[in-house]
């Protein structure tokens, strides 16, 4: 098991999919997690009995990533009871799928104030505090589909592709500070994100090797490698987790 004893780590959006198999994982490892969500209480509530099955401090925060002055203050919280945070996932997103031309103004900036404006705020709030400690490990959850570019998701491919720029630009600044920024590329995951994406089956059978979904647990354990030790000399990659389905 990957060591994580001595870590504070935030996982965006950690109350359910993806994200919640990471903060598990890192609490496996004995990592201080702190998650945050954005307005399904349930799944909060969940996540936060399962964490506190854990013997580290663990904590359950409502914070809109769209909202820098909510992502500033949960990160002022963070830094007041632990100091600064050793490991940030950026893994809060969000899909609203459309033909281009039907696409409405709104649909294409709640896609983008999510999944990049909301990474971009945690990450200056995080790095601010990790620069402190000259050190930390920034992991972000792209897709795949920043390069393959699926008609009816202009949107969430922008702000993939967004979000791959961002980890490139932000591992060549704060690197020689000590912090490392990668980003995962996952296909297609088991999880609540994908109910309403049509015709991705076919797809999946005929180009994976498996012929099926990941599974959350399969994106967490790549996440949590990058958030480790175990990937010093790792810094502005890219890990496609598809099992193939881009060739
Ligand atoms: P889920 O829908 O299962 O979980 C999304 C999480 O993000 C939830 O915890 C949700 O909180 C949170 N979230 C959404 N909007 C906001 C917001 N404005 N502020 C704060 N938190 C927010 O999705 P997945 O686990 O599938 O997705 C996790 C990441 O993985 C996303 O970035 C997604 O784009 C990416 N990804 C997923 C793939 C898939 O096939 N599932 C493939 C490739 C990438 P709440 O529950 O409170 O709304």
């Amino acid at each position: 098991m990957v060591d994580f004893q001595d870590d504070v780590a935030v996982v965006t959006g950690g109350t359910r999919g993806i994200g919640r198999a990471v903060a598990t994982r890192l609490a496996d490892g004995g990592a201080t997690v702190i998650v945050t969500y954005h307005d399904d209480e349930e799944a909060a509530e969940r996540t936060a009995d399962l964490l506190a099955a854990y013997p580290t401090d663990t904590r359950v925060e409502q914070c809109d990533v769209t909202d820098f002055d909510e992502v500033a203050a949960v990160f002022e919280t963070i830094s007041d009871r632990y100091g600064s945070p050793t490991i940030l996932i950026n893994n809060a997103g969000t899909m609203e799928n459309g033909l281009l031309v039907r696409m409405t103004p709104e649909q294409w900036q709640h896609v983008l104030d999510t999944n990049l404006s909301g990474a971009f705020y945690c990450t200056r709030e995080a790095a601010r505090l990790m620069l402190r400690n000259r050190g930390g490990r920034i992991v972000n959850v792209a897709s795949v589909a920043a390069q393959r570019g699926w008609p009816g998701q202009v949107n969430y491919a922008a702000s993939k592709a967004g979000l791959i720029g961002l980890t490139r630009a932000a591992a060549r600044e704060l690197g020689e500070k000590g912090i490392r920024v990668n980003a995962v590329a996952p296909g297609y995951t088991d999880t609540n994100l994908i109910e309403n994406t049509t015709s991705y089956e076919d797809e999946v059978a005929d180009r994976t090797a498996s012929g099926r979904l990941a599974t959350p647990d399969e994106i967490a354990d790549v996440i949590a490698f990058l958030a480790s030790d175990a990937a010093s000399y790792v810094n502005g990659e890219v890990l496609r987790v598809d099992d193939g389905l881009l060739g």
